[in-house]
């Protein structure tokens, strides 16, 4: 095992692909603080600024007294009243029969996928998805069947070739990409699913809080929700707590609650982080002007750096700007640093090979000046 170990750590430091923990303090308005130096924080997924929201912080510590942790997984006695509420929210809000709050986004999908899927089934999924979307396929034990990158055409290939060797099908795709920030085809998914008896399943964790009228995400934008049979995402990113739901007909919950191995065996969330979710909501509802002011000023970012001669992907909040080479990516990521800039190197595996770069990400917090500002001086590192 030490051997393993050792020669781990030496590959990985060898390609530039050492990842490291480094100490930061949040600030408020979109910046960071590390090492006794502040930064503008272009890394962080609080993309409403709302985990420095004074109503997420009040909603919290109301409901911090007589306890605080919940005690006990949602079965036995951890399902408090603030459960029930947000769950008939969050159905409501993603145009669903029901919905079901897990402790975070990867225990979601990893517990989800598992629990729906089992070793005589098949799974297609999108070849970018996230990790914890390829961890529950493989603990399901169902064959991952990978289509090409937002590619429908693929998927339909795949669907007419593979479908009839297997039981049952799930095919699934993030709605707005991690690392992409792009934006998946999901009228043509949502037809193949149906047409191939297939259930559907979408993880809109960066798209919840960002897209539609009422900011519930792609499938909303897009008038999918009676189309997709599970729509899960998280708390943790645009809505500034913590958590993850999934929104689905009655009878897919009653069976997650009763097969779903990450819900039955672990402690639920406390009800401070509850009450802090649904505060969110509310602040989704009265202050559309934090999306909009974000989508706004990333299609700004993203234009100015594509006119600049970058090669910039998305259509979102998420901004790559692909630089390839992993040292490179890391060299580019200091530099940005000692000018005042925080933006974290994504490489393998995150993101597949020689496709190094530095992912940025807005919050609405980030005003034009500064923006304008990161854009020469990015610029004038590139
Ligand atoms: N799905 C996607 C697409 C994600 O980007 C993430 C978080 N990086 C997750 C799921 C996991 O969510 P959480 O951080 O709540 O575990």
């Amino acid at each position: 095992m030490e051997r393993k170990i050792k020669d781990f750590l030496a590959e990985r430091r060898g390609e530039d692909l050492m990842r490291g923990l480094k100490s930061v303090s949040h600030m408020p308005k979109g910046r960071i603080h590390a090492g006794g130096r502040e930064y503008i924080n272009f890394s962080s997924n609080d993309y409403l600024g709302l985990s420095s929201h004074p109503a997420l912080a009040e909603a919290a510590g109301k409901a911090l007294s007589p306890v605080l942790g919940a005690a006990s997984s949602r079965l036995m006695t951890g399902s408090t009243t603030l459960h029930d509420e947000l769950e008939r929210r969050m159905a409501a809000f993603k145009g669903k029969e029901a919905s079901l709050v897990f402790n975070s986004g990867y225990q979601a999908n990893v517990g989800i996928i598992s629990a729906l899927c089992g070793k005589n089934d098949c799974v297609f999924s999108d070849r970018l998805n996230h990790a914890s979307i390829i961890d529950g396929i493989r603990l399901s034990g169902a064959a991952l069947i990978r289509f090409r990158h937002n590619d429908a055409a693929h998927l339909e290939e795949l669907l007419i070739k593979e479908r009839g060797k297997y039981k049952d099908a799930l095919v699934i795709t993030e709605t707005v990409f991690s690392m992409d920030g792009d934006i998946a085809p999901l009228g043509p998914v949502a037809s193949l699913s149906k047409e191939h008896d297939a259930l559907l399943m979408v993880d809109e964790a960066h798209a919840t809080g960002i897209f539609g009228e009422r900011g519930s995400g792609l499938v909303e934008k897009m008038r999918l929700s009676s189309d997709v049979d599970v729509i899960m995402g998280t708390f943790s990113k645009a809505l500034g707590a913590f958590g993850a739901y999934a929104a689905m007909s009655k009878d897919i919950r009653e069976y997650l609650i009763n097969t779903c191995r990450g819900f039955i065996y672990s402690t639920a969330l406390p009800p401070t982080i509850i009450a802090a979710d649904l505060a969110a909501l509310d602040i989704l509802e009265s202050e559309p002007w934090r999306r909009e002011k974000l989508l706004s000023n990333a299609g700004y970012l993203r234009e100015s750096l594509r006119e600049k001669g970058f090669d910039v992907r998305g259509e979102s909040q998420i901004i790559p700007v692909i630089t390839g080479d992993n040292k490179r990516t890391v060299l580019a990521s200091e530099k940005l640093k000692s000018r005042g800039y925080w933006v974290t190197p994504v490489r393998p595996p995150t993101v597949p090979k020689g496709q190094a770069r530095l992912r940025l990400s807005l919050t609405c917090d980030h005003d034009r000046g500064t923006i304008d500002r990161f854009i020469k001086d990015f610029s004038a590192d590139g």
